[in-house]
């Protein structure tokens, strides 16, 4: 991560291919663009590679997550259950639609507690959105139990572990829906982008048309096609799909070179007391898109990462401390800061959020250190690095 530093000669013949022929659009205009359709051709490759019947490319992973929730019939009030380890879009996909997020501890997998899952689901609840962080996976057959039992959908956010995998599907694919982003710092990138993944055609067909104000995409004449719900546009166009294209073709180059360099680190760092790893559950396989590891209290865990940093080790996360990964920073969302008046049922649902206890999420973030693994490092540089963390974490943790 990210998919930018290898950028090379097929993003360049992508993009030239749409400059070309100057369709920029994914829809229409089929005889100027002389048979190049890069939204069509990303949504293909994504389907086959995610093994999925369908993919919808938009906007952006943000969009991606909305349009999947919309498409799946979320609305005003609807409960949601997401994890308190994510990215904001998480809750900002809900609440542009009228639901309500809930916020669930996480676990040794930096994941949603499928136990805490189940302790929060009430008669308004329609999905549980777990949220990949960091390169691995939730307990996807624990979330699907729970799904099943309560008559609720599984919504992936694989933005952050697209190339991984659990029991041999890719992740994105095990729900009822997968998001995916392609935004600049992600696996794969186009610049800005994200896709949706199903199995279901009711869902797909949805998807499609609310992404595009409705249209329903039948027939050859844009201004002629009705629209038989409301919409909103989160298409994508032609120069970020064209990028997309490349990039997808490139997934399981990049997961390799990530796997090797996050190898080599595992390693350095393995017979260090008090280091542990994050919990990946049985059966998953992660991309390898960060190297995750707990220290044995937050105050060492808050030292470690000042003195990698200090030390020039970049690219190490202390996610407690981050305003944008964790419910800690989150105070518009606590204090309902919103431009505007948000839906009723919004104000009326949300919960508490000042007072609530997360101390089980706080146990885990508390002491968790995220090392971003980069593709255009050199086998050298990531030695270097390892040994340089090795020595670091040694000089910190506790002398056995
Ligand atoms: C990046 C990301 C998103 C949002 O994607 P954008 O393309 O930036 O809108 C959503 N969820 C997670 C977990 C992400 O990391």
């Amino acid at each position: 991560m990210p998919g930018f530093e290898l950028f090379g000669e097929a993003e360049k013949k992508q993009v030239q291919d749409v400059l070309d022929n100057g369709v920029l659009m994914r829809y229409g205009f089929d005889g100027m663009r002389k048979g190049h359709w890069k939204t069509k051709t990303l949504e293909f490759a994504l389907a086959q590679r995610m093994q999925t019947q369908y993919a919808h490319a938009v906007s952006s992973g943000t969009a991606a997550l909305t349009v999947a929730l919309a498409s799946a019939g979320v609305g005003a009030g609807d409960e949601v259950i997401m994890p308190t380890f994510t990215f904001v879009a998480s809750f900002e996909s809900i609440l542009a639609l009228g639901a309500v997020p809930i916020l669930v501890d996480v676990d040794d997998t930096l994941t949603l507690d499928p136990n805490a899952v189940e302790r929060a689901i009430t008669k308004n609840t329609k999905v549980i959105m777990p949220v990949h962080m960091c390169g691995s996976m939730a307990d996807l057959d624990a979330l699907k139990a729970i799904c099943k039992t309560h008559d609720l959908l599984l919504l992936e956010d694989a933005c952050q572990a697209i190339g991984g995998s659990y029991k041999g599907k890719p992740l994105g694919s095990i729900g009822d829906l997968g998001c995916f982003s392609f935004d600049f710092v992600k696996t794969i990138t186009c610049g800005e982008g994200g896709a949706l993944i199903t199995d279901r055609l009711e869902f797909y067909e949805n998807a499609h048309k609310y992404a595009d104000h409705g249209h329903d995409h039948i027939g050859n004449d844009r201004g002629a096609e009705t629209h038989p719900f409301l919409g909103y546009n989160f298409r994508i166009s032609e120069l970020n799909a064209a990028v997309g294209c490349a990039q997808v073709q490139r997934l399981d180059e990049f997961v390799h070179i990530q796997k090797n360099h996050y190898a080599i680190l595992k390693e350095a760092l393995h017979s260090i007391e008090g280091i542990a790893f994050r919990r990946v559950p049985e059966g998953g396989k992660e991309n390898y898109s960060f190297l995750n590891f707990f220290l044995p209290t937050a105050e060492l865990t808050k030292k470690a990462h000042g003195t990698l940093a200090e030390a020039g080790v970049d690219g190490c996360f202390y996610w407690y401390d981050n305003n944008w990964h964790y419910y800690r920073k989150w105070e518009h969302l606590i204090e309902k800061k919103s431009l505007g008046n948000l839906p009723e049922q919004v104000v009326k649902q949300l919960p508490e959020y000042s007072t609530a206890d997360f101390s089980a999420s706080d146990h885990w973030i508390g002491r968790t250190i995220s090392c971003l693994i980069k593709l255009g490092w050199t086998e050298s540089e990531v030695r270097q690095r390892a040994d340089k963390m090795s020595e670091i974490l040694r000089g910190i943790t506790p002398e056995r």
